[in-house]
């Protein structure tokens, strides 16, 4: 943490904190906000979630759910009050105010102190204490981290420790990807000392799908699965009428991008697929190719060097249409092994 004497003065007394996570939260964004939440309120802080949007059911189960306040109509005056008494904000798993939609305004308009904690590669310095590693393997981890420097390490609760292991559990893919250092496992194994149960996080979080996800998955593999091996490259498309005849809900497509990238000599994977206002892209590669690079140039988007995301505002065909016509400028680093 940048100026460490400084936040924790300011954490000396009790505080009124909103904390804030990225549109469309996953498990990390989640998992963090909420451990941090449940540290907080162990030390007598007064803290509030705020989520840009709605996120997938197979995250309600984390306690403190039911708490979490979703940026929507009915939730805008007690958010515009808690905007206007916080002390104290966190941003948690973003880097780019744009990606917490209307509270981007409200976060840069706030004169609160605000703390960013996150691992994504080129972030944009608005915070006056940061916990930023884009060597960490997930956010969660950081805020395991921030507590563990404050001293605090026993003020992480069973229910804390159970939402930072599913942010840590979900952002290395079940401690598989690239970015699981010796740092994840050891993050993983003390969480587990203080309560955390991975065999029931991992049952709640990937082994409750709906029949619907299921059969939209069976249907994506069947039939929209592309793959280019000139290009080493697969990517899916999913456009609104097919989202709706599977009767598919927020998270549903979640983790399908990586399917493309199991298998054998694909280096990258993208699920490009129609959303309410935008066309959403999601990046997946492996070992140098950076999909944040690729994502950031292209797409007005970013993230991580072999997980990023991005968005289009033209329609799923021209957005299709963009990706294929990219493709030769990137043979040549697609084709090196790497
Ligand atoms: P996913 O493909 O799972 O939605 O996202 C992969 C990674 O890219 C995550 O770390 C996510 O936070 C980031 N990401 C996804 N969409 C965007 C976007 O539109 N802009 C930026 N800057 N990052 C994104
Ligand atoms: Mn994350």
């Amino acid at each position: 943490m940048t100026n460490l004497s400084a936040f924790k003065a300011f954490l000396s007394s009790p505080r009124k904190v909103i904390i804030v996570t990225h549109y469309k939260p996953d498990a990390d964004a989640l998992g963090s906000s909420l451990g941090l939440f449940h540290y907080l309120r162990q030390c007598g802080h007064h803290a509030q979630v705020i989520t840009p949007s709605d996120y997938p059911a197979f995250l309600n189960w984390m306690p403190g759910n039911e708490t979490v306040w979703i940026d929507e109509p009915v939730n805008r005056d007690r958010i515009d009050a808690a905007f206007a008494q916080a002390e104290i904000i966190f941003c948690l798993d973003f880097s780019a105010l744009n990606r917490i939609n209307n509270l981007g305004e409200k976060v840069k308009q706030s004169k609160a102190k605000k703390v960013l904690i996150d691992h994504h590669l080129e972030p944009e310095h608005f915070a006056d204490f940061e916990q930023w590693d884009v060597n960490s393997a997930s956010t969660a981890g950081l805020v395991y981290e921030m507590i563990v420097e404050l001293g605090d390490r026993k003020k992480i609760t069973a229910d804390a420790a159970n939402c930072l292991y599913a942010g840590l559990m979900t952002d290395t893919g079940g401690f598989r990807h690239s970015n699981t250092r010796r740092e994840e496992f050891m993050i993983a194994s003390d969480l587990v000392s203080l309560g955390a149960d991975p065999s029931r996080v991992a049952k709640l979080i990937y082994d409750t799908n709906t029949l619907e996800r299921l059969r939209l998955m069976g249907y994506v593999l069947t039939e929209k699965l592309v793959v280019l091996p000139e290009y080493r490259t697969a990517y899916m498309t999913l456009s609104n009428e097919e989202l709706k005849r599977f009767g598919s809900q927020t998270g549903d497509t979640e983790g399908f991008v990586n399917y493309g990238l199991s298998i054998k000599d694909i280096r990258l994977s993208v699920m490009i697929y129609e959303r309410a206002d935008e066309i959403k892209l999601s990046f997946r590669s492996i070992g140098n190719f950076s999909v944040n690079d690729l994502a950031r140039k292209h797409f007005d988007g970013g993230g991580h060097k072999n997980a990023a995301g991005g968005s289009s505002k033209t329609s799923l065909e021209a957005t299709v249409k963009k990706f294929l016509d990219l493709l030769p400028d990137y043979q040549a680093s697609l084709l090196t092994d790497n």
